[in-house]
């Protein structure tokens, strides 16, 4: 069964200035419906302190509920914080517009409409809108990547009124069908060319659903699809999963897997291979990664960090003549790094990485960025020239990234 959240929204719960009544009433009416509350969170009229509390409502619930700040005021900024931590515009919606126009045409108060009232037609791209018996501002529902997230007025006569008409109804028509979700990883090729490929699956698609998501240097890929129950669900997905691994190919790394790392290590107890690293730039990132994982011993030997051209040489052996004609960020010497530090470490794969990661360009004027990532096997090697851009963090965690599926190729 389902599991929610109820985020109370509103700088004067936290001050103590009036209970958190609603938070109350949403509760007695979920559990009713057999849906169990596991967390009560207050937050203040905050952006970020709003956005980390949904980071984490939506690791531990499959239905969030607000409360509050769905008003006119500046203060009110639910549908903008959570539109965008789930990635969705806000779109104007006429019909709102125009319901709210006629509210204050109708209304007994003299005050006048403002510009600011018709921010409350502004709404969730996709979203099932709550009409507001009370008053002006409007609630509403949307699914993204098998969580809910519902939004309700703070005043509780609102409050009450719209979570009895409309969400109730809308949680009920949850509880009767399944929802699967899978999560599709890929490495090797940007959001937006992902979105390129997959525009017009994309778009002809309400059910399942796909949407890709930027994630440190990598993409994910969700696939959603709801059914009246989980098997139907499944099996509606795997002809799209399909599509997708047709479309994308082999820089898709798993479905459902945790992390890069987590492949590769599967991968090499899988078929009990080992691996060494050599790694300059990046400083020991790749081993740090690779040795997160318990049990990491069974695959992975060791790692030599030769920052210093003169460690490449002393420690790894690579030649200095080599390390003089091309410069120690260059093709061989990335090559020289891995195939020595295999041999080194008696492992079956090596990988070495070899870059500048800033601040500025090195003595033979390669760019920031610029990073060689070699693989050595058997008696073979391969190798990668990267253009990673400015961000010394990013280069250096893009890099470990590359290393990682030159590995799992
Ligand atoms: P409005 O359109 O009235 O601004 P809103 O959705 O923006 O509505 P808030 O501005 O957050 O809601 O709160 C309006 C009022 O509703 C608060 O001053 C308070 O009196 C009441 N209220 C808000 N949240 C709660 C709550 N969790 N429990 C009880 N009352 C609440
Ligand atoms: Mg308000």
């Amino acid at each position: 069964s389902y599991t929610a959240e109820i985020l109370g929204v509103g700088t004067e719960l936290l001050l103590g200035n009036i209970a958190n009544t609603d938070a109350q009433m949403i509760s007695e009416g979920l559990s009713a419906l057999g849906i169990n509350v596991y967390f009560h969170t207050v937050v203040g009229d905050n952006p970020p302190r709003l956005k980390s509390a949904v980071d984490i409502a939506r690791s531990r619930a499959d239905i969030i509920i607000t409360t509050g700040g769905l008003g006119p005021t500046c203060d009110d900024l639910t549908k903008q914080v959570l539109a965008e931590a789930f990635g969705k515009k806000l779109i104007f919606h006429e019909p709102t517009a125009e319901r709210i126009r006629s509210y204050f045409k109708n209304s007994i108060r003299t005050n006048n409409m403002t510009e600011n009232n018709l921010q409350q037609a502004m709404l969730p791209e996709g979203c099932e809108i709550f009409e507001n018996a009370w008053g002006t501002a409007p609630g509403c529902a949307f699914e993204s990547g098998g969580k809910h997230v519902l939004m309700l007025p703070g005043p509780p006569m609102e409050c009450r009124s719209m979570f009895i008409n409309c969400a109730i109804p809308y949680l009920r028509r949850l509880s009767s069908e399944a929802i699967v979700s899978r999560a599709i990883r890929i490495f090797g090729i940007g959001e937006s060319a992902v979105e390129d490929k997959l525009r017009d699956m994309m778009v002809s698609m309400s059910n399942p659903t796909l949407a890709p998501y930027a994630k440190e240097g990598e993409v994910m890929l969700r696939v959603t699809a709801k059914a009246d129950n989980e098997e139907l669900a499944v099996a509606m997905m795997e002809p799209v999963i399909a599509r997708v691994r047709d479309i994308i190919g082999d820089r898709i790394y798993g479905i459902d897997v945790d992390t890069l790392e987590n492949t590769v290590f599967d991968l090499l107890k899988e078929q009990q291979m080992t691996v060494a690293t050599a790694e300059s730039c990046t400083g020991g990132l790749l081993a740090k990664r690779l040795t997160d994982i318990p049990g990491s011993s069974a695959v992975f030997k060791g790692s030599v960090v030769a920052y210093a051209s003169e460690i490449k040489n002393q420690v790894l052996g690579v030649p200095k003549t080599i390390l003089e004609e091309h410069g120690a960020v260059s093709r061989p010497v990335a090559i020289a790094m891995a195939a020595s530090v295999r041999r080194m470490m008696g492992a079956d794969l090596a990988v070495a990485i070899t870059g500048v990661a800033g601040p500025a360009k090195d003595e033979r004027d390669n760019p920031v960025g610029t990073v060689f990532v070699a693989l050595s096997a058997g008696g073979r090697h391969w190798c990668r020239a990267l253009h990673l851009g400015a961000d010394r963090s990013r280069i250096r965690i893009m890099s470990a990234n590359h290393a990682l599926d030159m590995i799992r190729r």
